[in-house]
């Protein structure tokens, strides 16, 4: 699937082409806006330069969605109002970015439009982070609150840093700084924004390239009464003349101010460590508020490229277990491809990581997340479901000593699984307590014994087996077994089944699945409906669509002739939710 991913801003519109499941974008560009080109002419121009490859989505970047909207969406006329309705407090972003909007569907009318925000990863913040102190129905009438920014952003470094790391995100406290021209940090637990230091407008928190970042609210009073002539001047004042670029007297660029600042400039140092110093501090308080930490991740121009910023911000941590392993640092470089470095040494308990980020990437993932699950929801969902009596897998040896060693084993029916096929043979269990008879043998022979039973099997043996996935009989339960010819005592053998769903790579590719993934399915159109948790999918190109339960399973739920399953898709970030993004019907 390709994305358009579309980022309009007042001055041009930025745009990539982008397969989701490559690193690197098939088309990029820069249409500068002026006189002669409105958005409109320039979306044309964008279309132009990409005519050669498909287009089968449109994302676009909207900065501002307020407490309106908590993911993605596709948008339609009631999410354009809603993205109307943040405009006071986005007024250079959220104009440009519906004028995109507007200009991308009437050239694209028949492609979805989604729309992926800045602040939607902050959707997650507590009331206790998210409140300012004041009166709260004052908040409330002028929507004051921290909505957060850079949201796209974070979540792209947090869930590539887990992916690094090989840890789920749901067990880690990150903190992830956003360090660029705009900057923001981020504490995200379990792999939700808790703490951000953009709040109402991006202008809050770290020092940025012209923007001032937290200041006492006393100092607008002040240059109010005794300074600026109004508002507007202010607002130029603490938005495009302060920051690095304010302190600095030179400029917001770092590369610039760092040159200043070796040749011996005072003011270029001075911006270099209230900066540092800034990130510093939201590092130690949001390890605070998160009661620990797990990984520090930098990113942003400044973050992935500034060895010497880096340093500075992350000397002295050693306290909460992070120690910057110098060499790395300087030599750490991330670009598409080569997205992490970790710059910590190897007894850092903390690790510390260099990320490039990736907001394209991530608005093409969500859009193309977004699409995928709006076809599937038009796609039958149906998973046919076989319910296993209880049989027998036999290696060639124990066949033998079972039925004779001139015999063969006897096709009775075919299984719905292709090649599989249900024998003549039947053996007998015998357990401690009791023994089952009539346990039919399915072909053809393998190169392991495998006996698959239910709980109340076992419990009628007098046996204890494990829930194993089929071929894992390493240490399961022992079992002896009696054919016509002979009996075998097997040291082990006896399982419970894993619930499993058979799928072609094509059924994979349907439900956004993968080999060896996870699943939930919900059992719907009986007298007892139920949702199967830790579902294993096995893909395979001899497989054929088939979830398989054993008898007591299928008792649990009341199968009947008209129950379904279907994949149940709830709502968890990440890979994850490609399996899980809807609910079924
Ligand atoms: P961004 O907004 O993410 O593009 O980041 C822009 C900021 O990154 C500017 O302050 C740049 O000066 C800074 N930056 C980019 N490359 C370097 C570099 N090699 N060394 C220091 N700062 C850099």
């Amino acid at each position: 699937m390709n994305i358009l991913v579309i980022n309009c801003g007042s001055s041009s519109v930025k745009y990539q082409l982008i397969n989701p499941k490559q690193d690197n974008p098939l088309a990029q560009g820069l249409i500068e806006l002026g006189a002669q080109t409105d958005h409109a002419t320039a979306i044309g121009q964008l279309l132009e330069q990409t005519q050669d490859e498909t287009i089968d989505a449109v994302g676009h970047r909207v900065v501002h969605g307020g407490d309106s909207f908590r993911d993605a969406v596709i948008i339609d006329s009631e999410v354009i109002a809603q993205i109307q309705q943040w405009v006071p407090l986005a007024p250079l972003h959220n104009p440009p970015a519906l004028a995109g909007i507007q200009a991308a569907q009437t050239a694209m009318p028949d492609l979805p439009h989604v729309a992926v925000f800045d602040t939607a990863f902050h959707s997650t913040l507590p009331r206790r982070s998210s409140h300012y102190a004041i009166d709260t129905e004052l908040a409330e009438k002028h929507r004051i609150r921290r909505y957060g920014f850079h949201g796209t952003s974070h979540q792209f470094v947090a869930q590539e840093a887990a992916r690094h790391l090989n840890r789920p995100i749901n067990e880690l406290r990150l903190i992830t700084l956003h360090l660029g021209n705009g900057a923001s940090a981020c504490a995200i637990e379990m792999g939700s924004s808790t703490e951000t230091s953009m709040g109402m407008t991006p202008l809050e928190g770290l020092v940025m390239g012209s923007r001032s970042g937290d200041i006492g609210a006393g100092i607008i009073f002040k240059l109010l009464r005794d300074e600026v002539a109004g508002v507007d001047e202010l607002d130029d004042l603490l938005n495009r003349q302060s920051g690095l670029k304010g302190l600095s007297g030179l400029s917001g660029d770092l590369r610039e101010i760092e040159t200043e600042a070796a040749a011996g400039h005072d003011k270029a140092r001075l911006s270099i460590a209230v900066f540092a110093h800034r990130v510093k501090k939201y590092i130690g308080a949001y390890a605070a508020t998160m009661g620990g930490l797990d990984a520090v991740i930098l990113t942003g121009g400044i973050g992935e490229n500034s060895a010497s910023m880096r340093q500075r911000i992350l000397q002295r941590l050693e306290f909460l277990g992070l120690q910057v392993d110098e060499d790395n640092n300087q030599d750490a470089r991330v670009n598409h491809t080569d997205k992490v470095t970790v710059i910590s040494t190897p007894n850092s308990r903390v690790p510390a990581l260099v990320i490039k980020t990736n907001e394209e990437l991530m608005i093409a993932r969500q859009t193309a997340h977004l699409i995928a699950q709006q076809s599937r929801l038009q796609v039958d969902l149906h998973i046919p479901i076989a319910v296993s009596a209880r049989h027998l897998h036999l290696d060639k040896e124990t066949f033998a000593a079972l039925f004779g060693d001139k015999a063969e084993p006897t096709h009775h029916a075919d299984l719905s699984q292709p090649g599989q096929f249900a024998c003549k043979e039947k053996v007998t269990l015998v357990g401690p307590r009791n023994r089952i008879e009539g346990v039919r043998l399915l072909g053809p022979l393998r190169n392991k014994n495998q006996i698959e039973v239910s709980r109340t099997d076992e419990y009628l043996l007098g046996v204890d087996a494990p829930v194993r996935d089929s071929g894992r009989v390493k240490g399961s339960a022992p079992i002896t077994l009696e054919g016509p010819v002979g009996s075998v005592r097997l040291n082990e053998g006896l399982i419970c089944a894993r619930r499993h769903i058979h799928m072609h790579p094509d059924d994979a590719e349907r439900f956004g699945v993968e080999d060896k993934d996870e699943v939930e399915v919900a059992i719907t159109g009986g007298p007892r409906d139920l949702v199967f948790c830790d579902v294993l999918v096995r893909v395979s190109h001899g497989y054929r669509l088939e979830m398989h339960i054993d008898t007591d399973e299928a008792n649990a739920a009341e199968l009947d002739r008209s129950s379904q399953g279907s994949l149940v898709y709830t709502d968890i970030e990440g890979r994850t939710a490609s399996l899980r993004n809807l609910k079924t019907s």
